[in-house]
């Protein structure tokens, strides 16, 4: 039997396992990426990119390409919630264009709806685009870089481990001799039924499928294409719309924002897929005939809050729906394998490399579960806000009683929405200060609310966003870590990083910054960022550079 020689296996070529190609291509680290299915996804799942997620592509080169796909340029990315969707309009939570994300990130021109405009202090507000549209960018970048090879149409079977490595045994999924896959560490990108997972013997811990009157249950998504289905709503464009009766319950979202789109509807208990007539309930929630083109159908289960027991075990880590399986209200499900990945990613090229020890590995079950279990919640908590709203009869009735019912659920709704959706909070607040391998500070960190981010520069938080000489601070971040130095730096202590980094053998940028107001942002005269963005330490000019950069790296105790 074949058997191919890596560093690293990764089994799974989803949003998590090309993003943590792409990580370790990028750091030269020789990969290898299983992927039963030859080709991208043709149907429509994750259809929310947060600003987090935005941030990584763009530390990567990519945002300008995600963010060049999806809706029309001005097409409006509002949420809007009506009886029927040709009915009236209960509520809209109005969400900015991709025109409008570009330019308010370029020149802090562009409309932020409401979201307010300092609300979300990134370069990269959220974006809408389908999943099926980002896994081939992915693709063609993780393959630009000459350690990834990405091996398609190839399942693996089963996965062992030993003290000296971890082997899969693969399967071509047309036929063919079965090969052998060993590696020093493998990951299992492998989504919800993880074989990888499976095979730790690891099981999901949480709730699993909780009934709701929507989002709870047996789903079906079908998606279809229509050249007059705008006309028959006959409102402002929207990226979703929800109907919210008492009679049938959906949710539309525009696919491209012409002609596909993608509708979600719960079935009722004891019905099943086949039962569900698609051109009659898309009716049925539209409140009007129109022209309708079955594309496709999908059966699916949403009421999930489960997060995995271990994130790893010996030489093999789970990340991605391997480790989590989320309800999609609030869109974090892709969004938080992607953060699992950043992390898990440069970690691993450290410890290939030797600049770090294998235990700097264990910080990211540490770091990301913590986070696993903080966006399960907050996921659940929308499902159950949107899901249990019950719409009585009266919402679709004529005359004062409708009107009056109508304006009580728009208010609910409206609540709800900028709950769901104005989450500043949760995309950028990410933090792990209790982290092995950060210093942590004994002062109060700002309360973790979804709904609002006020910058923090702790150590374990994300660095904050910063213009500096009119330029995105992020953009002036080394790939590896990068020393930030306010005020002067003399010439000894920037030697002294450097031969600190040296002796650790990884990359330091050392960035001078003389702005007053970020350093008030950042709290320090010095702060060592790691390479996926977060703070490793902050402290005085002078301090000593060896124990800063061991204990990041998992050499020593952070002091
Ligand atoms: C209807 C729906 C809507 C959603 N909307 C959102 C949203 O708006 N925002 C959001 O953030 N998330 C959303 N999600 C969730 C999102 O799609 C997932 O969280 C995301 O795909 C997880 O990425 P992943 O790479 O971990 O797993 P997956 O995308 O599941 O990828 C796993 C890959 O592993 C491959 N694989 C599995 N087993 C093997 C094996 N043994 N050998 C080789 N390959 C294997 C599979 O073919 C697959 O390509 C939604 C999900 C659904 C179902």
């Amino acid at each position: 039997m074949n058997t191919m020689q890596t560093e690293v296996a990764i089994v799974g070529g989803g949003p998590a396992g090309l993003m943590l190609a792409i990580e370790l291509g990028c750091r030269d680290i020789p990969c290898v990426l299983l992927e039963e299915d030859a080709d991208p996804p043709a149907f429509p799942k994750a259809n929310a990119t947060s600003a987090r997620t935005m941030e990584h592509y763009r530390r990567r080169g990519f945002s300008d390409e995600i963010r060049a796909l999806g809706l029309p340029l001005d097409y409006p990315q509002d949420v809007v919630y009506c009886t029927q969707l040709a009915e009236h309009e209960l509520a809209r939570f109005r969400i900015p264009s991709r025109g409008d994300a570009a330019r308010r990130g370029e020149a802090g021109s562009g409309d932020t709806g409401d979201y307010g405009s300092d609300a979300w202090p990134t370069p990269e507000l959220p974006h809408r685009v389908q999943q099926m549209l980002i896994e081939p960018v992915l693709r063609r970048r993780a393959a630009v870089y000459p350690s990834v090879r990405l091996c398609l149409g190839q399942r693996a079977v089963a996965v062992e481990q030993d003290e000296q490595g971890v082997t899969a045994m693969v399967e071509p999924e047309g036929g063919g001799p079965a090969w052998r896959l060993s590696a020093r560490y493998l990951v299992g990108c492998d989504g919800p039924r993880s074989l990888v997972r499976k095979s730790l013997g690891v099981g999901y811990s949480g709730q699993g499928s909780e009934q709701r009157d929507f989002f709870g249950g047996q789903m079906l998504s079908i998606y279809f294409r229509s050249r007059r289905l705008y006309d028959a709503i006959g409102k402002q464009p929207a990226w979703q719309y929800w109907a919210v009766n008492a009679r049938q319950r959906g949710l539309l979202i525009a696919v491209d924002g012409i002609e596909t789109f993608l509708l979600a509807v719960q079935l009722a208990p004891g019905q099943s897929p086949g039962d569900i007539d698609p051109v009659a309930t898309a009716y049925a929630v539209v409140g009007r005939e129109f022209d309708f083109e079955l594309i496709d159908r999908l059966p699916w289960v949403a009421g999930y809050t489960l997060v995995a027991d271990r994130m790893g075990a010996g030489r093999v880590f789970l990340a991605g729906d391997a480790a989590h399986l989320f309800t999609p209200t609030g869109g974090m499900g892709y969004n938080t394998s992607i953060d699992d990945v950043v992390n898990l990613g440069w970690k691993l090229a450290a410890v290939i490399r030797c600049e770090a020890p294998p235990a700097l590995l264990d910080s990211y079950e540490r770091e990301r579960r913590p986070m696993a279990l903080r966006n399960t919640a907050f996921a659940r908590r929308m499902a159950d806000s949107i899901g249990n709203l019950r719409a009585g009869a009266d919402i679709e009735a004529a005359g004062e009683a409708g009107a009056r019912a109508r304006a009580e659920l728009g208010r609910q709704l409206a609540a709800h929405v900028a709950g769901e959706f104005n989450i500043p909070g949760l995309q950028l607040g990410v933090r792990y200060l209790d982290s092995p391998i950060v210093a942590a500070e004994s002062g109060p960190a700002s309360h973790d609310d979804p709904n609002r981010y006020e910058p923090l520069a702790l150590p374990g938080s994300r660095a904050p966003h910063a213009i500096v000489r009119g330029k995105v601070l992020f953009d002036l971040f080394g790939r590896d870590f990068t020393l930030l130095a306010f005020g002067a730096l003399p010439a000894s202590e920037r030697e002294a990083w450097r031969a600190a980094a040296d002796e650790c053998g990884i990359g330091l940028e050392v960035l001078e910054v003389d702005d007053a107001a970020v350093r008030v942002l950042y709290g320090a005269e010095r702060v060592l960022i790691r390479p996926d963005h977060h703070i490793a330490w902050r402290g005085i000019a002078g301090a000593d550079a060896r124990p800063l950069l061991a204990g990041a790296l998992g050499r020593a105790r952070m002091r």
